[in-house]
């Protein structure tokens, strides 16, 4: 199927209406902005990308507290509070931010304001630092950028986790078990996995998505694949992706399933002695191979030309930009993906 010539907001409704059109098996399903109970005390909710660029929440019940899963930007939180606590009347006391990005880490404020500490794998406050440097007393980082672009960012203000943990932390209260995992550089330096071990359910963060929003400016392709290879290993029963809707195994083996192919499309490019400028002219042929492929297709978005890019870059090709055609469009972050999407 050629595929038409649309900008990333109708790429994102077109693949909303493919996903919605496909869903055949009975898990994947959903409405974007409805509480959806996975188990008694686990839930998951698809946050509106589209329109308002937020991520999807997880929350666990807990006999005395209630876990978050994804601190989301903070209009995406005030939006899901009320959805949490028609859920129960314990308190909110941890909000688990999945990585550093600002739809899911944001809303720290707004989560704290409701008594929660804030957890991440210690791998996204390196990437605070990196990224945000007026929080450590720097000049303005991503933060001051999107706060002129949105106005529930300019009207909070960037928190830092203040629970690190290195590799796993659990929450167990001797009924409920939730770890939190990192696996390795995936999507950032810092991707964390909550994992609920008897169940079998795993929410994923962007390292997994299920749909065409995979930004990988910020993380290693190769590594990507052996981190969501380790998260495939605990054999997860269902998927709770940080975009798009929920599902079985299916998502997790459809991401890798898109990352391998696209690596080896790129790989192919680097060993048949392409220059930078012959790969940025093949991204067009590759997008066309990889849309044959019907269970990877939906992956394909407006931010493919980029993705064609970091992996070449990756395996060690100049970025398309050393080209004398003209250089891709190279977005810093998902944030920034998210602000052109949105209306
Ligand atoms: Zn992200």
């Amino acid at each position: 199927m050629k595929s038409p010539n649309l900008d990333p907001q109708s790429w994102v409704l077109v693949a909303l209406g493919v996903i919605s059109m496909a869903c055949v098996p009975l898990r994947t399903v959903g409405e974007v902005g409805k509480a959806q109970e996975v188990i008694p005390g686990v839930w998951f909710h698809e946050g509106d990308l589209g329109r308002k660029g937020h991520c999807n929440n997880g929350w666990v019940i807990f006999k005395d507290y209630i876990l978050v899963i994804d601190g989301n930007f903070p209009g995406g939180a005030l939006e899901v509070i009320p959805k949490i606590k028609a859920t129960s009347a314990n308190p909110i006391r941890f909000a688990f931010d999945t990585h550093h990005h600002g739809d899911h880490a944001y809303g720290n404020q707004t989560w704290f304001e409701q008594g929660a500490t804030i957890v991440a794998h210690q791998g996204v406050m390196d990437e605070l630092r990196k990224y945000e440097p007026a929080l450590f007393g720097g000049g303005p980082g991503r933060w001051e950028d999107e706060a002129t672009k949105r106005e529930d960012v300019a009207r909070s203000k960037l928190r830092a986790p203040s629970l690190l943990f290195p590799k796993e932390l659990a929450f167990d209260d001797g009924k409920r078990r939730v770890e939190l995992h990192w696996f390795g550089v995936a999507h950032t330096h810092g991707d964390g996995f909550a994992w609920l071990p008897k169940e079998r359910i795993l929410f994923t963060g962007d390292a997994c998505v299920n749909g065409p929003y995979n930004y990988m400016g910020d993380g290693n392709s190769a590594q990507w694949i052996q981190t969501l290879e380790a998260a495939r290993a605990l054999n997860p029963k269902i998927i709770c992706p940080g975009h798009g809707l929920m599902g079985g195994i299916e998502i997790l083996d459809n991401q890798l399933a898109y990352f391998k192919a696209l690596r080896s499309a790129v790989s192919d490019l680097a060993v048949s002695g392409k220059t930078a400028v012959q790969a940025k002219e093949s991204v067009d042929g590759i997008k066309a191979k990889l849309q044959q492929q019907e269970p990877i297709a939906k992956y394909i978005g407006g931010m493919f030309a980029s993705q064609v890019e970091k992996v070449w870059v990756d395996l060690g090709g100049k970025p398309f930009e050393s080209a004398t055609v003209a250089p891709a469009t190279r977005p810093k972050s998902d944030a920034e993906v998210l602000a052109k999407l949105s209306p």
